[in-house]
């Protein structure tokens, strides 16, 4: 039977290329976005012409409710074998002085707790050989100063919540796991107010040039799938080195 994925956010950027790689390695995939109805049915028309079963479902990770349904949605596709929680957002650079505390609920709201109620969902249905994959951020440990020091602490919470996950699924045989970029060629930093960042922080970047989409998606489908069967609990840093 094909592995059956729930990824978040999966309508652009990093979410986008895990399901393209994914759909190329077998997997039936439930992609969840918020807004962009077209970059969704984009990605989805390639994930069939790969052959795989998948299904778009708009959803917002907030909301208890649609979290739910979008699970109920992919269990049409089969029994879950994986979670990739990967929609997040940040909130404009700018000095800690100068945030927002829409910013930082939002923030909060989305890549928190979105990441927990998914999570849950997935820990109520996976069985023994399942998986979950967090995406969090080099931005944990940097603690990204002058930036958006509220978006690097609760990526820091993504980190603590895939370790105690791991935890308390191991016995069950459910892998938990994040993934850690670092400055990736995305939309992310439109919205953030800068977006050619990709570029302009290069010279901060050890390997000297930004991440593609598609090489953190590389190291998703690893912890996912059956080739990381005895790593549960880790933070893979995927960051040219920053
Ligand atoms: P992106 O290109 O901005 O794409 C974000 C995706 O998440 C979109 O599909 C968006 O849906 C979806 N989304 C946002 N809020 C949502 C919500 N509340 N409910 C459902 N879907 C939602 O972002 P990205 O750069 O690929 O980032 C993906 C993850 O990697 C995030 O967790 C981010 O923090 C992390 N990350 C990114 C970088 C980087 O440099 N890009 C670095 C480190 C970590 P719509 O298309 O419908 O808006």
């Amino acid at each position: 039977m094909a592995p059956v994925t729930v990824i978040t956010g999966g309508g652009r950027g990093i979410g986008a290329a895990t399901a393209r790689r994914l759909a190329h390695a077998g997997h039936h995939i439930a992609l969840c976005y918020r807004r962009d109805h077209n970059a969704a049915d984009a990605v989805l028309a390639d994930l069939r012409a790969a052959g795989a079963q998948a299904i778009a479902v708009r959803a917002d990770t907030t909301d208890p409710e649609q979290v739910r349904a979008l699970f109920d949605a992919a269990a049409e596709l089969g029994p879950l074998t994986g979670l990739v929680n990967n929609a997040g957002v940040t909130s404009l650079i700018g000095p800690f002085t100068e945030l927002r505390v829409e910013d930082l609920r939002r923030v909060v709201d989305v890549n928190l707790v979105g990441y927990v109620l998914c999570a849950q969902q997935a820990a109520r249905r996976l069985t023994d050989g399942g998986a979950i994959v967090n995406v969090s951020s080099a931005a944990a440990t940097l603690g990204s100063p002058g930036e958006y020091v509220h978006y690097a602490a609760v990526k820091a919470a993504t980190d603590t919540l895939t370790v105690g996950l791991a935890k308390e699924l191991a016995p069950r045989g459910i892998r938990v796991n994040a993934v850690a970029p670092g400055i990736v060629r995305t939309d992310i930093h439109a919205d953030s107010g800068v977006p050619d960042r990709a570029d302009s922080a290069v010279g901060r970047i050890p390997l000297g040039r930004a991440g593609e989409p598609d090489e953190i998606a590389a190291a998703i489908a690893w912890l996912l799938g059956p080739d990381a069967s005895y790593a549960t609990g880790t933070v893979l840093r995927v960051s040219g080195g920053l």
